[in-house]
């Protein structure tokens, strides 16, 4: 026996719990099996499986020849940081559209690179303003990049980026989209929105294990920021020509969190597609909107904005609950629910992606009533 390694279990015979999160979220048996090996960063196999992956990548994104996708070590704000510094050329200058954290976040990674920047900021339950976008690209021509959160996971509002798209391209603008909690579960269509730059990451809507960000990049404008990049790890093009060049990465690469991730890929295409699992989590969503509409929750945004992705909802104005003592209830039975991040209002939230199916939802519905009914709260007559 050497040193105890039997005791090593990979079997997994405990039931992991629900994770109603908007990632890390649960993955499927087959995804966290293929990480189960060891393969070496320079192996010709790993290199097939990266080109592979890729080459998946820029299909799902409805975006053919013109787009080449580009795989970064690190979570997903690692992504967004790589394009932030990557792709602005020293007399550049961002206007970001923020109506939530993560909008706030790429306004704090322009901040530490010095960056010339300006915001529209708009309240969280409300879209950013297409009009107000192309008023501040009229008054001020210096600007040369814009960004946007589509899914703003700090309350699940989905943004028009397909509308703004359109204003950034009559101004010949460069377009990043931080699509990072909604790509693979809503359609984009990367010509008709007008992206340049598509950031999202392994762990989320594709069902993938943390790791790494990927970048979706149209060619012809990648191409010219050779030189632009302000950090050496987190350098775009570089990350790119290497791939393109020997298919292999600069730096030690997740090599395993990419082996699962073309698991899921492929899952994601048994299912049917962007279409079929936006469906499933749209399923998930109504049924616990109307569940928790039913025991008395109020949802945070109107249902015009609302999207499929997480769904936030009032604290109830009930005066003994207490939302810590409501999570661990909750997490004791197994299920992992989100608290908020709003600056304004008490909310917490309900994420809807991941490896769960209507009947892990219903089941985080029923421990909801049964929680409440422990707590003594009792929020509908
Ligand atoms: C998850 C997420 C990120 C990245 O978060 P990491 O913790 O760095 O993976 C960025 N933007 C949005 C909208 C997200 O949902």
């Amino acid at each position: 026996m050497i040193l105890g390694l039997d005791v090593l279990d990979t079997s997994s015979t405990h039931k992991d719990k629900a994770l109603f999160t908007p990632g890390p979220l649960n993955t499927s048996g087959p995804t966290k099996r293929a990480m189960l090996r060891d393969l070496g960063s320079r192996d010709d196999e790993f290199i097939r499986i990266v080109k592979d992956v890729r080459s998946r990548l820029v299909g799902l994104g409805d975006g053919h020849e013109e787009y080449t996708s580009i795989i970064m070590q690190g979570s997903g704000t690692f992504g967004v940081e790589a394009v932030l510094t990557s792709v602005i050329p020293q007399d550049g200058k961002l206007l970001i559209l923020i109506n939530g954290a993560y909008g706030e976040r790429m306004l704090k990674i322009v901040n530490i690179h010095r960056i010339p920047t300006v915001v529209l900021r708009t309240p969280e339950d409300t879209v950013p303003d297409a009009e107000a976008l192309r008023e501040t690209l009229q008054s001020d021509p210096a600007i040369t990049h814009v960004a946007v959160v589509h899914c703003e996971t700090t309350t699940g509002i989905i943004n028009p980026i397909e509308e703004y798209g359109k204003i950034v391209r009559e101004f010949k603008r460069v377009y990043f989209v931080d699509a990072m909690s909604s790509f693979g579960a809503y359609p984009i269509d990367l010509n008709a929105c007008n992206i340049d730059y598509l950031i999202s990451s392994s762990n989320k809507c594709i069902e993938g294990v943390p790791g790494f960000s990927f970048i979706l990049a149209k060619i012809e404008t990648l191409k010219k920021t050779e030189g632009y990049a302000r950090t050496l790890s987190l350098d775009l093009y570089s990350q790119w020509k290497g791939l393109e060049g020997d298919g292999q990465f600069r730096f030690t690469p997740p090599i395993h969190a990419i082996l699962a991730f073309r698991q899921a890929l492929l899952e994601l295409e048994k299912e049917g597609g962007v279409t079929a699992r936006g469906g499933r989590y749209k399923r998930n969503y109504e049924i616990t909107l109307s569940a928790m509409e039913a025991m008395g929750f109020k949802p945070y945004l109107s249902s015009d904005y609302r999207g499929y992705i997480i769904t936030s909802f009032y604290y109830p104005a009930h005066p003994i609950f207490d939302f810590r003592r409501f999570y661990e209830l909750l997490s004791e039975k197994g299920f992992l629910i989100y608290p908020g991040k709003l600056s304004h209002a008490d909310c917490f939230r309900i994420g809807h992606v991941g490896r769960l199916h209507s009947a892990d939802v219903k089941g985080l519905m029923s421990a909801i009533a049964v929680v409440l009914k422990k707590m003594k709260i009792k929020l509908t007559e």
